[in-house]
């Protein structure tokens, strides 16, 4: 029979992983490695005459103990070699199903099941994805599983995490489904310039993505409703309007049910956009330090890093389309007929594809990542010349270091940081602190200066709110 060695492999993974699985779901889980809530601002970090940012960041640092930076680098640390291993596995289960020829299996049985090309490439696909998810499996169940629960940072147990993973396959069975469909609809009928026309489709699907992800997707996994608390919306939309956004209402998501992670983000674009900020930050973000936050957020939507972050993607996209193109022809020549792929409109050469976009991924990791950081570091600075609370900023950074190094040497921050890194971050805080003190002194009200008239940002800036 065809498919024992198929179904052979199947059970001695479900076997594998309810072994994996059973003990650690009777384990205690270990605690959440919380950064401290900073309730008062350091001395260093005060408004004085002698104010130094060098200084006031080295405080903001010297607030974390030393055994939460220990984890959390460790995590993070644990993160880079993670991209290795992922790479490595992707790579060796591609290479499997090309020389046992599962893949060239799979296509057979497509063809037996249609000869119409747009459903047969849909079956082919179904079948990929469903034995290459349960391959992958062991690695998922580790990474997003066992590895976040071990720092703390998961809130699920082990049902709704598994159906998390099925919803995630079942969008990834629709959406990749129809992309894979598109481009080898397209490679088909243009054999000699798919690769411009297969990019310019990629970047079609991205550009719907972005627009349906925040109302269609999301919601999927989690529960969207509109923030009412006037205490937070008031002062988001008062900045947004300051800033020329034109959002309406901000809405809250329930994070919480899977991660203790803090974010926020402006989503989509023309209708589609939103201000959506997360439980965990709600809940856990003195009022300084979310409007720091909406700041960045903010700042991302008024530099249009959405479009600018696409026109990057097309042209990536299009350099590694071209490269694909040489580098099929090369490989198929060489191993196509060991393969029994039959030339790149045959599905079965999907597994090398996905290889060869992987390896493209891994090679040029330090560069998305360094354009990604170039944006972030622009929403840092216009955040804080948005919100003003230097502060909450810095508070915000070591919240985010629960899961991103505080203080990586140079080069490891280039290669590895989606985000400036937490010293940075505090650091630009700072120096904007000290180049604005004055709007952090306070004034003794005089007969002729109210409380009404003394400048806005003086009132509630100098200090962090305890929020507890
Ligand atoms: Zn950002």
């Amino acid at each position: 029979m065809r498919s024992r060695p198929l179904f052979a492999v199947f059970s001695c993974l479900i076997f594998l992983c309810a072994v994996f699985v059973a003990p650690a779901a009777f384990a205690q889980p270990p605690g959440p490695n919380e950064m401290p809530s900073v309730v008062q601002v350091p001395p260093e970090a005060q408004p004085s005459a002698h104010f130094d940012a060098t200084a006031a960041t080295d405080a903001y640092l010297a607030q974390i103990p030393p055994d939460k930076t220990a984890r959390s680098n460790a995590y993070f640390e644990g993160g880079y070699w993670m991209i290795l291993w992922d790479f490595l596995y992707g790579a060796v289960v591609a290479l499997l199903l090309l020389n046992l020829r599962w893949s060239a299996r799979m296509r057979d049985l497509s063809e037996r099941v249609t000869r119409f090309k747009p459903v047969h490439t849909f079956v082919y696909w179904v079948q990929y994805l469903v034995l290459t998810s349960v391959l992958i499996f062991p690695l998922t169940v580790y990474e997003n599983y066992f590895r976040e629960h071990k720092y703390g940072l998961a809130t699920q147990t082990f049902a709704p995490w598994l159906l998390d993973q099925l919803k995630g396959l079942g969008v990834a069975l629709v959406i990749g489904g129809l992309l894979v469909v598109a481009l080898f609809g397209i490679v088909r009928r243009l054999p000699r310039t798919w690769w411009i026309w297969g990019s310019v489709v990629t970047i079609l699907f991205t550009i719907l993505g972005v627009l349906i992800y925040p109302v269609y997707i999301l919601p999927i996994f989690n529960k969207v409703t509109p923030l009412d608390n006037p205490k937070i919306v008031n002062p988001i939309l008062s900045m947004a309007r300051a800033n020329g956004i034109p959002a309406q209402n901000v809405y809250t998501v329930d994070a919480s049910r899977q991660s203790t992670r803090m974010s926020a983000n402006v989503s989509g674009f023309a209708n589609t956009m939103r201000i959506t900020l997360n439980d965990n930050l709600i809940r856990r973000g003195s009022p300084e330090e979310i409007q720091a936050v909406m700041g960045h957020e903010m700042g991302h939507y008024v530099m249009n890093h959405i479009y600018k972050f696409i026109m990057f993607n097309l042209i990536e996209t299009v350099l590694v389309f071209a490269l694909l193109f040489w580098a099929l022809g090369w490989s198929l020549q060489r191993w196509g007929e060991t393969w029994q792929i039959r030339g790149v409109g045959d599905t079965a050469v999907l597994p090398l594809v996905v290889l060869m976009f992987s390896l493209w991924g891994f090679i040029a990791n330090p560069i998305d990542n360094t354009m990604i950081r170039t944006q972030e570091k622009e929403a840092d600075m216009f955040g804080l010349n948005a919100a003003r609370q230097p502060d909450g900023f810095a508070q915000a950074a070591i919240h985010l270091g629960e899961y991103r190094k505080m203080d990586p040497g140079p080069i490891e921050e280039f290669i590895f940081f989606d985000h400036p890194s937490g010293r940075n971050r505090i650091f630009a805080a700072m120096r904007w602190k000290a180049e604005n003190l004055n709007l952090f002194t306070t004034h003794e009200p005089t007969l002729s200066q109210t409380s009404e008239g003394s400048p806005a940002s003086a009132a509630t800036a100098p200090a962090m709110v305890d929020k507890k």
